[in-house]
């Protein structure tokens, strides 16, 4: 190949990279063979391989039978969080370990998840808000990670979800939620996680309730709340995520202003059609209800009538699936990983679950990629010219066999540009020849 300087190359110092293979750009298009340039931290050409070539100074990454697909995105983890499959764990980790520590463990979590092909993440609630360090610290490249959206603190009513109802009340942690009362402490309550550094605002605005069908939740914050949270977070331009189940909460979160709704188990005709209208973002969490039912609901420590709502919820969530694909919902896709979820090799069983749940695998992968960028605000998430190159390069092919997602031996992943890892069997450097 004549040394010319190529088309798309930068000047001077700029690293180049060309990745040959089955190409998934996440805009709709089937995949194809092909090739993509990556330019520093960002994409700079997709098209054929001979159109693309092979620019003075690249490296060449030459992957036929592999899939190029972009970096994964979890909607919806817990990096301060262990994944402990039982409630007394669950406690007995919030007693025993200090923020600080906390933190640590959660840089080891964050790159157990960057392994397995996640380079972004929305991190959903941690004590002491101390994920946003973390985001921080793997953006000044402290530590090894995805990239990360967080909230800090989850905003709940005094007593509500995750103010962690039935403590003992001598039990006082400071900062291990945000508690809010009235309107003016839930704008309170935003601007401490703005102060803080919060990316976007989650909110609890419901809790289980266990007076059977159409009274499975409770709406826990008033509307006044809900609508005083939004306009607060919206003022500041950040979106607000909300865990809220049942047909009564979910239409009065959505009508209030929540622009993304998670877990959203329990939904009627009314709260679809609302979602429709307002453009809201489902969230189904499919995996983490599922996870009860694999593990001893005695060693869950899960009393029988909580029980019985959990029975309800894992049928009601595949009802709300299939009504909000019906009607054109946008669906992202989070793991909830941190409760009783691992980080990092579980993530594919989520997109397993939306394929049980009537994707296509084609569209579970969209999902995880181009809706949960969106749903971040990250420019990244499509194989497109200018976004970022954060990628997953698949040994195989994963619209065939989805489970090689969770086979981090089998993804060689890259996060703006930079490769973070190998997958193939060892084989890694017969794919890489240095040119010019
Ligand atoms: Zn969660």
């Amino acid at each position: 190949m004549a040394h010319v300087p190529h088309p798309f190359a930068s000047p001077a110092r700029t690293r180049l990279t060309v990745i040959r293979a089955n190409i998934f750009t996440a805009t709709g298009d089937k995949p194809f063979y092909g090739a993509v340039l990556l330019a520093g931290d960002r994409i700079a050409a997709v098209g054929a391989a001979d159109e693309i070539g092979h620019p003075d100074g690249a490296r060449l990454i030459d992957a036929p039978g592999r899939t190029l697909i972009p970096g994964l995105i979890d909607a919806h983890v817990h990096l301060a969080y262990s994944g402990a499959a039982t409630k007394a764990a669950f406690r007995n980790e919030h007693a025993e370990l200090s923020y600080p520590a906390i933190a640590l463990r959660a840089a080891g979590y964050a790159r157990a998840t960057l392994d397995h092909g996640i380079t972004a993440v929305r991190d959903m609630h941690a004590p002491g808000g101390v994920v946003i360090d973390l985001r921080d610290a793997i953006e000044a490249g402290q530590v090894d990670g995805p990239r990360i959206k967080a909230c800090g603190r989850g905003l709940t009513v005094t007593g509500g979800h995750m103010d962690q109802p039935g403590w003992g009340d001598q039990t006082h942690f400071e900062g291990l939620t945000q508690p809010c009362d009235g309107p003016d402490g839930f704008r309170h309550g935003v601007r401490q996680e703005v102060k803080r550094g919060a990316d976007f605002i989650k909110l609890n605005t419901c809790g289980p309730a266990y007076g059977g069908p159409g009274a499975w939740c409770r709406l826990e914050m008033a509307a006044d709340e809900i609508e005083a949270a939004c306009d607060e977070a919206h003022r500041w331009g950040l979106h607000v995520a909300s865990h809220t189940t049942g047909e009564v909460p979910l239409a009065e979160t959505i009508r209030r202003g929540v622009d993304c709704v998670e877990h959203a188990h329990f939904t009627d005709d009314a709260v679809i059609a609302l979602m429709a209208e307002r453009g809201t973002v489902l969230v189904p969490t499919l995996l983490v209800n599922e996870r009860n039912f694999e593990l001893d609901p005695a060693a869950q420590g899960v009393p029988p009538r909580h029980w019985r709502w959990l029975e309800a919820s894992r049928d009601a969530k595949w009802e709300t699936l299939e009504r909000a694909k019906e009607a054109g919902i946008r669906i992202a896709c989070g793991t909830d990983a941190g409760f009783q979820v691992a980080h990092g090799s579980m993530f594919w069983r989520e997109l397993a679950y939306l394929v049980k749940g009537g994707l296509t695998p084609a569209e579970a992968v969209t999902a995880a990629t181009a809706t949960n960028a969106d749903l971040l605000g990250i420019e990244a998430g499509r194989l497109v010219v200018g976004r970022l190159a954060d990628l997953v390069l698949v040994d195989g092919d994963p619209f065939a066999d989805i489970s090689i997602l969770g086979d981090p031996g089998r993804l060689t992943v890259f996060k703006g540009g930079r490769q973070i890892r190998s997958g193939g069997g060892g084989h890694d450097i017969c794919l890489d020849h240095m040119h010019g």
